[in-house]
């Protein structure tokens, strides 16, 4: 069986040996992706492993095509909120922001994450000077100066809010009241650089997906964009953040510190040859974020980078929020599902599987354990569970668990099967390209569905009886038809693993023969028992 590749033109050949694919040799691609890096004043929930997950499958994929992948993530540690969660608790905001980056960076195993590096902007040698030579950069441009400012500002957003931006006279996000201040600020000269965004935007240059997104911020920055403050005082900062290069009074501010992480991480204090590989000779440099941070990242970034003379992103790609039980998550509503607890209690697979396969690619989706429950018992352990499990015994119970040798073509009664096993590694990419995790997810679960088809129609027991009862036609065709189940499974094996990477290796293991001979059938994912109200 010969797939054609994805985008890139690769092409696949399947064989019921070890190595399941052998791929064409070609030039390797590059490729950037980071995530947002969170205020770590608490510990992680739900809503941040989605972009986690969303992140990881998209390196895991392009490492599976022979591409260089690097994939970044880390936590913003100088925001005033992670100094007055510290006051709240007692501890030093040092103490503070050390345990709770500790926390994220620890979701690497339960969520079976692939990052590559991960920042923590307070301590990382890389971080500040990167910040300060950028920051000396836009003063060169001559695009920062000092200006008396008054302005609404929530503290929760570290943001200054427009009279007309809030709601209620609250602020959209937090419902909070925000604070009116005073004082003397620098600010960045966001307004030289609107027609240019909106160029840029426009024609694609900068994607950003999908195009709600990308329609809502053109349409902010044609309604006029102003300069924006990019420090405060150093006694608002409570002392803590990076101070502003030459005007020790003022700290930068956390936005402008936290954004600059894309390229810090990359040694771009130095201009070194990560940084070049990474970000200015690389043509795919990719950022993950929530639609709440969509300003910062597809307006005030980008202005940045032009005025620092640099690169930059070629794509922005925007998730909603999850809710669970309907409300939207929030540590003092105690609506915030640790991701790690999650874990614990049903495992790896059914959180990252119910992330990828029920989250839209536009809207909010809502989270519920009983939704986990369904989704877990349907897909992996009836539908992917009991075919791996049924072809498997299958192999032993009429081939001694060895798979046959024939050669001869599958049926006509196959074709649906193998057709979406062919179509599969195009229609993966495709959709991760878009953004599209749920159009992925359905194209590997097609190749399930098929299989579970092909099985209920073709009835091999039917054909076991037939054998046994001397037909050398039902030998060739039960050959045959263990075979085109056997390699199914392979391809789920293989297109699986950057959706659910331990899943995948289990799949993997029961289906690869060792000298001839397929491991006995072991039950991968078990059901998870159905909560009593
Ligand atoms: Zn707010």
């Amino acid at each position: 069986m010969t797939f054609r590749g994805p985008s890139n033109g690769a092409s696949f050949h399947v064989q019921s040996g070890p190595r399941f694919f052998q791929e064409v040799p070609m030039p390797a691609a590059r490729f950037y992706v980071t995530t947002t890096i969170p205020y770590v004043n608490a510990r992680p929930h739900l809503g941040f492993a989605l972009e986690l997950v969303q992140a990881d499958v998209l390196a895991r994929h392009r490492r599976q095509h022979g591409d260089q992948v690097r994939f970044l993530t880390g936590t913003d540690d100088n925001s005033l909120k992670n100094v007055l969660a510290a006051e709240a608790e007692g501890l030093p905001t040092q103490e503070l922001v050390d345990r709770n980056a500790a926390a994220f960076q620890a979701l690497h195993q339960p969520l079976a994450l692939s990052f590559d590096d991960f920042i923590q902007t307070s301590r990382d040698p890389r971080h500040r000077p990167g910040v300060e030579r950028f920051w000396r950069a836009c003063t060169a441009a001559g695009d920062l100066y000092r200006k008396h400012y008054q302005g609404l500002y929530c503290v929760g957003c570290e943001q200054f809010y427009t009279p007309a931006e809030l709601r209620d006279d609250r602020c959209p996000e937090h419902d909070t009241q925000p604070q009116l201040i005073t004082e003397q600020n620098w600010f960045f000269r966001l307004s030289r650089y609107q027609d240019q965004l909106h160029h840029l935007i426009d024609s694609g240059q900068l994607r950003i997906e999908p195009a709600v997104r990308r329609n809502e911020v053109l349409s902010f920055i044609s309604a006029g964009l102003e300069d924006f403050s990019i420090s405060r005082s150093h006694t608002r900062a409570r002392g803590w953040g990076i101070p502003v290069p030459d005007d020790p009074d003022q700290v930068i501010y956390v936005w402008w510190d936290a954004l600059g992480n894309y390229i810090t991480a990359l040694d771009y204090a130095n201009h070194s040859p990560d940084y070049r590989h990474w970000w200015v000779d690389n043509p795919r440099r990719v950022h993950l974020l929530g639609k709440g941070v969509l300003r910062f990242h597809a307006v005030y970034w980008p202005a940045m980078l032009l005025s620092a003379g640099q690169p930059l992103p070629t794509d922005i790609l925007v998730h909603d929020y999850l809710t669970v039980d309907g409300n939207k998550i929030s540590k003092s509503a105690g609506t915030a599902i640790d991701p790690v607890e999650l874990v614990a209690q049903f495992g790896t697979d059914p959180v990252r599987w119910w992330l990828l396969r029920e989250v839209p690619r536009v809207g909010d989706a809502d989270f519920t354990i009983d939704k986990l429950i369904a989704r877990t018992n349907r897909d992996l352990a009836d539908d992917l569970g009991n075919l791996i499990n049924r072809v498997v015994s299958m192999m032993h119970r009429y081939r001694h668990g060895r798979p046959p040798t024939s050669t001869a073509q599958p049926t006509t009664d196959a074709h649906q099967l193998t057709a979406a096993c062919q179509q599969a590694p195009g229609l993966i990419a495709a959709a991760l390209d878009a953004f599209d995790f749920r159009t992925a997810t359905a194209a590997v679960w097609t190749i399930v569905e098929e299989a579970n088809r092909y099985v209920e129609h073709i009835r091999p027991w039917h054909l076991a009886r037939a054998e046994r009862d001397g037909s050398t036609q039902a030998t060739a065709e039960l050959d045959t038809a263990l075979n085109v189940l056997l390699r199914a499974c392979q391809a789920l094996a293989e297109h699986l693993r950057p959706f659910l990477p331990n899943a995948a290796a289990l799949i993997a293991a029961q289906c690869t023969p060792s000298a001839g001979q397929l491991p006995s059938p072991q039950p991968l994912f078990p059901k998870i028992a159905t909560r009593t109200p």
